[in-house]
């Protein structure tokens, strides 16, 4: 048997990518510099996989940024606007990926967007009437050589022709069918390039086909790849899916002229039943995606052993594989020193990961009975410190607990005669601009070059300015301004018992950015109060109402590595138990209003719809409602989205029974206000009345007229004023003067209303 990877991780080990485009970026190096660093670490990524005995390994999967805009590139769909800057290559490159300002013109960048249910994010390609598709690009050519240079032969990988049209948008009517034989033309001259370096295997990336598909879809794959693969010449084709199964068109698929097809067994829940339905043709390759490329577990060599055995009963030839890119994961546990090796053992990242497969080959080809009784061991023995009391608390839950009282309705009238806010209250969504100097202070605290006395006064400090500077600038609801935190999700998982955190276990989200998720190890607890002090001293700053903020179950457990031994479902409410211990504090320590941050409840919705709500939204939304179902009717729930992509789920926003939600609006058309309408929307809404992403400074004009329009469609007591997400990432400079504007156009707004 052989063994495959589908991409490595291309940041390097230490971010040495991300810290070189950064220089880069600021003109400290030139392009030659960065373009050194990229090669060596491409030198090192496919030295590593070369010595951890992986057979097929990936070229072409570096990146400078983002591997659809590769495609996009190399393929000559570049929008004029870019084009007409009349920068080099490289530049040109990045004024796609993150915008231009300066003496060539003034561009937005493209869309980014979600990759699939990842937190990876890719850049949108657009084809417009004018783009000629051609190809135009060296890289993979280049890439592939550079590797047979180092003694590799690799696996040239790109973004298929199915899943790139997929993908990118079209700025006129066009269907994806009107440049088919268009973009075909192209990969078949991308095969050519291939054909004549004399590459054994090329592999096409296509995760688009593990989604719902229309007939038309099926149409326009069969077109895209007859035509191609007529012209493959002596290449082998590897097509390879992720993320799901391919039950729409696995039959489809098999009977096209390829030589290989990747699976992905770990998330696709139908693979293996298709493999058994319908047979695997004896003269292709099954590419068996059995390494979790998500997640940064172990894997259970019991388990695949036993799923390879089932699958050798219908296919002859078989690689093994990783499910997915390992661009998803961190790099290697080699530099967590913070981990105990008790600990270490039960993870593997991508490093870690080429040694299960090669493991599992010598294991499946030699037997190999020490490593697969060392792996044995680690599943049997009690990993987690489990707590008893949490799981029961779990099993004990009733309908009861995820029933707020009274109904939304009747609370409305209550909490209005509580609070005596104007119409169209204005507020924040938490956090305000955190200065070098907030988080140093927060570095030095955890350096222990400051007392927690030192710290804990430093906050308090910035809280008071925070407090008296939204006086001033006459907001009607305020927030603390969360300066004791880094990260909304990793400030909780350090104050609950069951997580572990990384030091350098940093994964691409786009670009340059790069998050370090924590991991879910154990069962989940409150050790103590987590948010209180800080919101009351705050509170007790002013005679106005402060926000409580929390950041909700959902989005701590997408955020983070979930565990494999526990349903997602029960890890989900084991934080949603936690979270609602800190609602009932806040509110017995005299805060009023709560806010129950769910910025990545959208996220993990399942890639398929069918499986929407059995698989996600049928636990999800509960568990919002268990976290505040125990509070007073006067006490009023917010919650936060950042992404205001929920039209197609918009009743199970409203069955979240929160009382109040904000969420971004201001870069997004108008139409789910639309949809709010049509569905009689119960909760209050803060639609965003401008970009905080952008540090331009709204106008007061342009506020009103945002007001102007929510006003006219909604009814008027419902709408709160409030910016698209929280201030975190902005100056003070320009916040000042946006809040202000904001403050003005809501006075404005009411007196005509
Ligand atoms: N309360 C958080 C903040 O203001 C919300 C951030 C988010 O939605 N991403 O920073
Ligand atoms: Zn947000």
């Amino acid at each position: 048997m052989t063994t495959s990877t589908i991409g490595f991780p291309r940041i390097g080990k230490l971010r040495e990518l991300k810290f070189a485009t950064q220089k880069y970026f600021k003109q400290t190096i030139n392009e030659s510099d960065l373009r050194q660093v990229a090669a060596d670490l491409r030198k090192e990524h496919l030295t590593l996989q070369q010595a951890r005995g992986i057979d097929f390994i990936p070229s072409n999967d570096f990146s400078f940024y983002d591997q659809v805009l590769d495609a996009a590139v190399l393929f000559n769909i570049v929008p004029e606007r870019y084009r007409e800057l009349g920068l080099s290559e490289l530049d040109t490159y990045f004024a796609q990926a993150r915008g231009y300002q300066g003496d060539a013109g003034d561009v937005k960048a493209l869309a980014l967007k979600k990759w699939y249910n990842t937190n990876y994010h890719y850049l949108v390609p657009e084809i417009e009437p004018s783009t000629e598709i051609k190809l135009v690009g060296e890289k993979p050519f280049n890439e592939y050589e550079e590797a047979k240079a180092l003694g590799i032969e690799t696996k040239p990988t790109v973004i298929g022709p199915f899943t790139l049209l997929k993908l990118a948008k079209f700025t006129d009517e066009r269907q994806p069918s009107a440049v088919a034989s268009e973009l075909a033309a192209v990969y078949k001259e991308w095969f050519a390039r291939f054909n004549q370096l004399g590459a054994d295997w090329v592999q096409l990336e296509e995760p688009s086909l593990v989604l719902d598909l229309t007939e038309e879809d099926k149409t326009l794959l069969q077109t895209l790849y007859t035509d191609l693969l007529a012209e493959k010449g002596a290449l082998r084709v590897l097509v390879q899916t992720y993320f799901g199964d391919v039950r729409d068109v696995y039959t489809e698929l098999l009977a096209l002229d390829i030589d290989g097809l990747g699976l992905d067994f770990v998330e696709g829940k139908q693979s293996l039943a298709l493999v058994q339905e319908h047979g695997f043709p004896a003269d292709k390759t099954l590419f068996a995606g059995v390494v979790n490329g998500k997640n940064i577990w172990r894997n259970n060599y019991q388990e695949t052993l036993k799923l390879v055995k089932q699958l050798r009963k219908k296919v002859e030839q078989i690689v093994l594989s990783t499910s997915c890119s390992l661009q998803l994961v961190p790099y290697t546990l080699e530099n967590e020193t913070a981990l105990t090796d008790e600990q270490k053992a039960h993870l593997a990242f991508a490093t870690e990961k080429l040694d299960e497969l090669n493991e599992l080959d010598t294991i499946l080809e030699h037997g190999a009975q020490e490593a697969l009784e060392a792996n044995v061991d680690l599943f049997d023995g009690s990993r987690v410190q489990s707590d008893d009391t949490v799981r029961q608390q779990v099993a004990d839950l009733t309908e009861d607990d995820f029933t707020r009282r009274p109904e939304a309705k009747e609370r409305v009238g209550i909490q209005r005669d509580a609070f005596d806010l104007p119409l169209l209250p204005t507020t924040t969504i938490g956090s305000f601009p955190q200065t070098a100097e907030v988080r140093k202070n927060r570095s030095d605290f955890r350096k222990g070059e400051k007392s927690a006395a030192e710290y804990r006064k430093f906050n308090e400090q910035e809280i008071e300015r925070v407090i008296r500077l939204q006086e001033e600038i006459g907001l009607d609801v305020l927030v603390h301004g969360e300066c004791e935190r880094n990260d909304m999700v990793e400030f909780f998982g350090e104050n609950l018992d069951g997580f572990l955190f990384t030091e350098k276990a940093w994964v691409q989200s786009y670009g340059t950015r790069c998050v370090k998720p924590p991991i879910i190890w154990g069962d989940v607890k409150r050790r103590e109060a987590i948010t209180v002090d800080y919101s009351t001293y705050a509170q007790s700053l002013t005679n106005q109402i402060v926000k409580g903020m929390l950041t909700g179950p959902v989005t701590i457990f997408n955020w983070s590595f979930p565990r494999e031994d526990l349903s997602v479902k029960d890890g989900i409410y084991q934080l949603a138990l936690a979270i609602r211990e800190e609602v009932l504090d806040l509110e017995a320590h005299g805060i009023k209003i709560i806010q129950i941050d769910e910025a990545a409840l959208r996220e993990k919705l399942p890639l398929r719809q069918t499986d929407w709500y059995s698989e996600y939204l049928d636990f999800a939304i509960p568990a919002f409602r268990l976290v505040h179902s125990g509070v007073q009717p006067q006490t009023q729930i917010h919650t936060h989205m950042c992404y205001s992509e929920f039209e197609d789920i918009i009743e199970s926003i409203d069955a979240m029974d929160a009382d109040v939600i904000s969420f971004e609006a201001s870069r997004s058309d108008l139409s789910l206000i639309d949809t709010l309408v049509d569905v009689e929307f119960q909760t209050q809404v803060g639609p965003g009345v401008y970009d905080i992403h952008s540090p331009r400074v709204p106008s007061q004009a342009e506020i009103e007229r945002a007001l102007e329009t929510f006003v006219n469609k909604l009814p008027k007591e419902n709408i709160w004023v409030n910016p698209d997400c929280g201030l975190k990432t902005r100056s003070i400079k320009e916040t000042r003067p946006a809040l202000e504007n904001l403050v003005q156009a809501a006075k404005a707004i009411r007196k005509q209303v």
